[in-house]
């Protein structure tokens, strides 16, 4: 027996939930969805805190979503970072700005979900659980969707199946297997807001510590590929924190990452050397770098690495060594071993691609009445709100347009 619905919903993250519960046709509307309940992956959002989105212009979101930012614009100015806190707050949960990151008042990500969930419910949309979609197939005037308990068809479908990354969530990119069935394109997959694992790596001893706002060019082949400015975290295996995160998506195995762990330009950090060695030679080498941002024990290391004391007086050190102390500490290699996977990463970058898809509308180009919403798209976003913005409204501006 197959079941009936105007529109169906592939996938009850926020995107799936959103674009339901802002349809004109809510109540003529079902959400399929694989697990027990809904919004696994918002649940985990933030440290379960959830950040839902950032504070500031929404002109300022358009260059935090890598090189496919333009397409989302649309949906951005459709559906602000204002519009999405005053539907919280209009639900009665308000929201704070830490940092200008934007939280639930309650720091607690089920306050969220719960809110999706009542309005869903108030509208009257269908919500069935356990049932994971196995295949969707185009027929006349819609779409014959099966899952593992019912088959359904449906006028509408939207596919809000999240991407790949913590597969466990539910998001293990089945979304992609759908797009295929229906002629989509989908750009191969990426972990991105993910760390990353160097190679022969010495910085264990310091995992834990982390330097703000340093410069990290990513170098391929000895050429730069992008220059990023971001705060740094040492692990015990690697690189992450916020800079490496929203860079990751564009890194590779075998990359060099050149940090600036003093945040002090080369040039002038030589010349800064040389005058100290002729004005003030005895000085040792621990003191002059105590001018500059750096953790001792990160400075101990460094020079550790170099077989250089830290007693050593400046007017001893050779030009040799001086020019690796400017490579050292202006642009120290890490060398890629590989980035996380999608066991760790947060989002993933690629997916359908953007060039079948109506930015307006959300509106599939290629088969009428299919609509892709959320992280499924290809778009990513760097850490702080990004992604659960671009999930919202990409969802409100696919309801707007289901009829
Ligand atoms: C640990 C972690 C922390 C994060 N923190 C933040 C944060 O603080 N701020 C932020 O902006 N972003 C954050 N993100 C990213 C953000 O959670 C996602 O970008 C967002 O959830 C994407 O929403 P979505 O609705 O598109 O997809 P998802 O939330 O992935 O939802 C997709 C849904 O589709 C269902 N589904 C998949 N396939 C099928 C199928 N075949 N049949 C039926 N159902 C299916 C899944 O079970 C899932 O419920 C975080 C991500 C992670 C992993």
């Amino acid at each position: 027996m197959n079941f009936q619905f105007e529109t169906i919903i592939i996938g009850a993250g926020p995107a799936g939930l959103f674009t339901a519960l802002n349809s004109k046709i809510s109540d003529k509307t079902l959400i399929l969805e694989k697990n027990q309940s809904a919004g696994k992956k918002l649940l985990m959002s933030g440290a379960g805190r959830c950040n839902l989105t950032q504070f500031g212009n929404i002109r300022d979101f358009f260059s935090h979503y890598g090189d496919n930012h333009r397409f989302l614009i649309p949906a951005l100015n459709e559906f602000t970072n204002y519009d999405l806190m005053n539907f919280f707050n209009n639900h009665g949960l308000k929201t704070i700005n830490i940092k200008s990151k934007i939280f639930p008042e309650t720091e607690n990500s089920e306050d969220v979900l719960d809110i999706l969930l009542h309005e869903c419910m108030k509208k009257k949309v269908k919500i069935n659980y356990d049932e994971s979609v196995k295949s969707i197939e185009l027929i006349n005037d819609g779409f014959a969707i099966s899952a593992n308990n019912y088959d359904y068809i449906s006028k509408n479908l939207v596919i809000a199946t999240g991407g790949k990354s913590y597969p466990t969530s539910g998001s293990n990119g089945d979304g992609y297997q759908f797009a295929k069935a229906t002629g989509h394109t989908v750009i191969k997959p990426k972990p991105a807001l993910t760390p990353v694992y160097i190679s022969n790596y010495k910085f264990k001893e310091i995992s834990g510590i982390s330097l703000g706002e340093r410069k990290i060019t990513v170098m391929r082949d000895n050429l730069k590929i992008k220059i990023h400015q971001g705060d740094i975290g040492f692990t015990h295996w690697g690189l992450s924190g916020p800079g490496i995160l929203d860079l990751s998506r564009f890194i590779e195995a075998n990359d060099v990452l050149k940090i600036n762990l003093i945040n002090q330009n080369p040039e002038i950090f030589r010349e800064m050397l040389n005058e100290t060695a002729i004005t003030d030679g005895k000085r040792t080498i621990k003191r002059f770098l105590k001018n500059f941002t750096i953790p001792e024990n990160l400075i101990k290391l460094l020079l550790d690495q170099m077989n250089l004391e830290t007693s050593v007086a400046i007017s001893s050190i050779s030009k040799i060594i001086r020019n690796r102390l400017v490579e050292i500490f202006c642009e120290y290699p890490f060398h890629v071993q590989r980035t996380g996977d999608f066991n760790i990463a947060m989002v993933t970058a690629g997916g359908i691609s953007l060039k079948e898809v109506n930015p307006k509308t959300m509106e599939s180009k290629l088969v009428k009445n299919l609509y892709f919403v959320g992280e499924v798209l290809d778009i990513d976003g760097d850490t702080g709100g990004f992604n659960l913005q671009a999930a919202f409204s990409t969802a409100f501006l696919a309801a707007k347009n289901l009829s």
